[in-house]
């Protein structure tokens, strides 16, 4: 069984929730130029026909009594943190798609919290007591039709299509609702007649394929009721990074390899706690006039060994030519997998078996810090040399 949670109108909501005097009113959060967008409309506002992607003077027409609001992603960030902590309470595995949206598989957690519409239950209570915003839930067994669920009730609400329901759902689900289905493939299934999953499956599978696409196949799939994308936990995040404004701009490169070293150690922790590899290494530069240079580099062996990505990461930094001082260094990983996935094997060298060896001396470091914290053990380079009193 999958959830889905969508939080209800989240900028618009976060707003309101830091000022009371936006109670009850359009609240229209996008960038103030009139070449920006809406990023979110409070219901308020959807009501004079305001919605995301809308240009902002299209927003300004239709609804002029409206309050306009820069975003403030920090503060979108730090709810939607929250938020997501909520839901990683009620099981591991837990798939965040985007700020404020994420998919749970609640599969064999009935056992400690109850039943589906329990388990939403309780997580809608808790974002509401814990981060004070309401979401909607769908629940549904698998991804794309807990996906539709949720916008059902929406908001404050939740829906839930049990198993054996689902036959009946999808028969008579509008195309529109599946995500993915935009404007211009909505044009064409009307012009074949083709109003709900329940036309797809009576429409020959061949012409379909022929005048849709690829995406017809996946029409296909869906209106007998399969979907096999699984919640993925570690997507949660694509990358993992570290960096640091220095405390004066610098070409020291001792200095600067000093802080490629840390950045380095933390990314490699989180990494491992994160039961996930990468394999791309970015190092990321800004100098004092604040230009931004980044350089990556794609290693064949997925890795969250500490070494490994501070040895990726200082040959990125030698090859640096450093003409300004630098204001801004940071040590990035993106292109992750889970720690499960088969890893290739280096047959013709001892490549394999060292990075072994560092995998252990990572686990060691990862087995202190957790005991005794993060002051306890460091890398012989990173010790301040003793004074000599
Ligand atoms: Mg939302």
């Amino acid at each position: 069984m999958i959830l889905h949670v969508d939080m209800d109108a989240f900028f618009a909501s976060v707003e309101k929730l830091d000022n009371p005097n936006l109670t009850g009113k359009c609240v229209i959060v996008g960038g103030l130029s009139n070449r920006s967008v809406v990023s979110a409309a409070s219901y308020e506002a959807r009501e004079f026909g305001v919605h995301s992607a809308m240009p902002i003077f299209r927003a300004r027409q239709k609804c002029p009594q409206g309050i306009f609001i820069k975003p403030r992603m920090h503060r979108y960030k730090e709810l939607s943190r929250n938020v997501m902590e909520v839901l990683k309470k009620y099981s591991p595995v837990v798939e965040q798609v985007s700020i404020d949206e994420a998919y749970i598989d609640i599969t064999g957690c009935e056992k400690l919290y109850g039943e589906p519409e329990e388990i939403a239950l309780k997580i809608r209570s808790e974002i509401k007591e814990k981060v004070g915003l309401t979401c909607s839930i769908g629940i549904a067994p698998s991804k794309v039709l807990a996906k539709i669920s949720s916008d059902i009730n929406k908001p404050d609400g939740f829906f839930h299509i049990t198993h054996n329901e689902v036959p009946g759902f999808i028969e008579t689900l509008a195309v529109q609702k599946i995500p993915g289905v935009g404007k211009v493939s909505l044009k064409k299934l009307e012009l074949l007649g083709i109003r709900t999953l329940g036309d797809v499956k009576q429409y020959p599978e061949d012409v379909l394929l022929k005048k849709i696409g690829k995406f017809g196949k996946r029409l296909i799939e869906l209106s007998s009721c399969i979907d096999t994308s699984g919640v993925k936990d570690f997507s949660v995040r694509k990358s993992v990074s570290k960096e640091t404004t220095l405390n004066e701009d610098t070409n020291n490169i001792e200095i600067l390899r000093e802080h490629v070293l840390k950045q380095s150690e933390n990314v490699g922790r989180e990494l491992r706690t994160m039961k996930v590899r990468a394999r791309t290494i970015t190092l990321k530069i800004k100098d004092s006039n604040h230009e931004q240079i980044t350089r990556n580099i794609t290693i064949n062996n997925p890795t969250s060994s500490t070494e490994i990505i501070y040895r990726e990461a200082l040959s990125l930094l030698d090859a640096f030519k450093i003409r300004k001082k630098i204001r801004l260094i940071g040590v990035g990983t993106s292109s992750l997998t889970s720690e499960d996935s088969p890893v290739q094997m280096e047959l013709f060298n001892n490549k394999g078996s060292k990075n072994k060896n560092w995998e252990k001396v990572d686990k060691a470091v990862d087995n202190i810090i957790n005991k005794f914290g993060k002051e306890s053990v460091k890398r012989a380079v990173l010790k301040k040399p003793e004074s000599n009193e």
